[in-house]
């Protein structure tokens, strides 16, 4: 559907407002006068008007036939600020939206008129500001119509991320690696991944830029007295290189002198690449932690996503890991995968944490535009068993001794939904944190890696983006080291 505003300054909380509240619609921003509308078809509009000290936003919607309008206002008072103005202005554009949905539909989403997709980071920013939790809250299911096991959610994340955030010094940067390929292609994703076989001239090529880019970050760290806090091998799949690549890689990365004790994680994700070999691989490297995605506990389920790999070689991977390492072990659920049901999803969660990793991560599967697959199939569940999936984990994980530690959202999630990070006492990602909620800055390396550098205190925030695809990195690899080298951490 398209939404028609004469503001462009309002089009991305506008769109990120309606792609949230009605992802299936597709809702589209153009900035314009509305046209002429016969065709019967959905469409919206928004208006946004100043005076003095004071804005409204008015907005109109048309769903299946049906037209409601409404308008919300903010009064500019002394206290306001230029840049806390701004926030208010653009607040009261997405309460608009949202309440016309509200009373058009009848539905209330869970997470309000909120378009962002950091809560955590929205309610950290209300306590650095003063409130009190209780203030915070009211402030989460008041301003912003969050509902209030969602803003209890939001709160709890904030809160670990200012105790991570109390022992950073300005020197601390993480890292990230990507690498972007996979035994297989799984047919909801929407990542760019290269499906590769062991030994393929891609990866060793791929590895020669990687390790050109590696060396430009290691004279950065150095030049800035940079300390390694975290570091987090992504992909893809990286276990998907062979043994001797990931030696290699591994060793490449030593070179940036990874300080002991530092967080390592690796994502093996397909437990069809966990073999003893790569393990040895790892081994003496510095990595702490590892990732086993099950995704499901339904070869059913497996079998219709393409994931290539029985539900048994879960546990045998986890068996594996813990046999030769002491790894910290990750596993990601996903909410939402076609043919699942609700007692199916609640059993895998049972399942998982049977296995008693020290990490659970419950994913809702997003519409994305990049998978069709996920576009056509996701649909298949409603969002009332998506909730019943959802509210069902974080019961049935709290019981297990599992406690949400971070969150985010991601545009075309199926419902308004969020992505939750389950720990052990004790035993929460740090990197999940302090990416989430840029706590520190974020170096990235291999394609599609987006360096963050953001310094609250110098008001500074930087971002850099590698390539998306392997091919392209590869072939621009000395422009990337170039950019890289001037990369200034302090
Ligand atoms: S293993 Fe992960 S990154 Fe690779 S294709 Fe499957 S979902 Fe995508």
């Amino acid at each position: 559907m398209k939404i028609y505003i004469l503001d462009e300054k309002y089009k991305f909380d506008v769109e990120q407002t309606a792609i949230m509240l009605m992802p299936e619609r597709e809702p589209r921003v153009t900035v314009g006068l509305q046209p002429v509308q016969s065709d019967g078809s959905d469409y919206g509009t928004v208006d946004v008007l100043f005076s003095d000290n004071s804005v409204l936003a008015c907005c109109t919607l048309v769903l299946d036939g049906e037209k409601e309008s409404r308008s919300c206002r903010a009064v500019k008072t002394a206290a306001h600020t230029e840049q806390s103005w701004a926030r208010e202005v653009a607040h009261t554009v997405r309460r608009s939206v949202y309440r016309t949905f509200v009373i058009l539909t009848g539905q209330k989403p869970a997470w309000g008129s909120l378009a962002g997709v950091r809560p955590g980071k929205l309610a950290r920013g209300f306590l650095e500001s003063g409130m009190t939790p209780k203030e915070t809250l009211s402030k989460l299911e008041n301003g912003y119509y969050i509902r209030k096991d969602k803003a209890a959610l939001a709160l709890k994340a904030a809160e670990v991320a200012l105790e991570l955030k109390a022992e950073l010094t300005p020197n601390d940067i993480a890292l990230y690696i990507d690498v972007p390929f996979c035994p297989s292609r799984c047919a909801y994703c929407s990542f760019i991944s290269r499906t590769t076989g062991v030994g393929e001239g891609a990866a060793d090529a791929y590895l020669d830029a990687l390790e050109l880019e590696i060396a430009a970050v290691r004279e950065v760290i150095k030049n800035a007295d940079a300390n390694i806090k975290a570091v987090y091998i992504g992909g893809g799949t990286p276990t998907s290189l062979t043994p001797a690549q990931l030696s290699r890689m591994l060793t490449a990365l030593d070179s940036l002198e990874i300080p002991s004790g530092c967080e390592y994680t690796l994502e093996a994700g397909r437990p069809d690449t966990i073999t003893a070999e790569r393990l040895e691989a790892v081994l003496g490297h510095g990595v702490t932690r590892v990732s086993v995605n099950p995704q499901t506990f339904s070869q059913k389920v497996l079998d219709t996503i393409g994931r290539n790999h029985s539900v048994k070689e879960v546990s045998e991977a986890v068996e594996l890991v813990r046999k030769m390492t002491d790894l910290e072990i990750n596993m990601d659920l996903i909410a939402g995968l076609p043919g699942e049901s609700t007692a199916v999803f609640a059993a895998g969660v049972l399942r998982a944490s049977d296995l008693d990793p020290d990490n659970i991560t419950v994913h809702t599967l997003a519409l994305k535009r990049g998978s069709d697959f996920a576009l056509r199939m996701g649909k298949q569940t409603s969002p009332e068993a998506l909730a019943v999936m959802v509210e069902g984990s974080a019961t049935l994980l709290k019981q297990q001794g599992y406690e949400p530690y971070y969150l985010y959202r991601q545009k075309y999630m199926n419902g308004s939904f969020e992505n939750v990070g389950y720990a052990r006492e004790g035993k929460i990602c740090r990197y999940n944190v302090y990416m989430m909620d840029e706590l520190l800055p974020v170096i990235a390396l291999g394609c599609g890696g987006s360096t963050k550098i953001t310094r609250e205190d110098k008001g500074r925030f930087i971002r850099i983006t590698n390539p998306k695809y392997p091919e392209e990195y590869i072939s621009r690899i000395d422009e990337i080291v170039d950019k890289k080298r001037r990369i200034e951490l302090r």
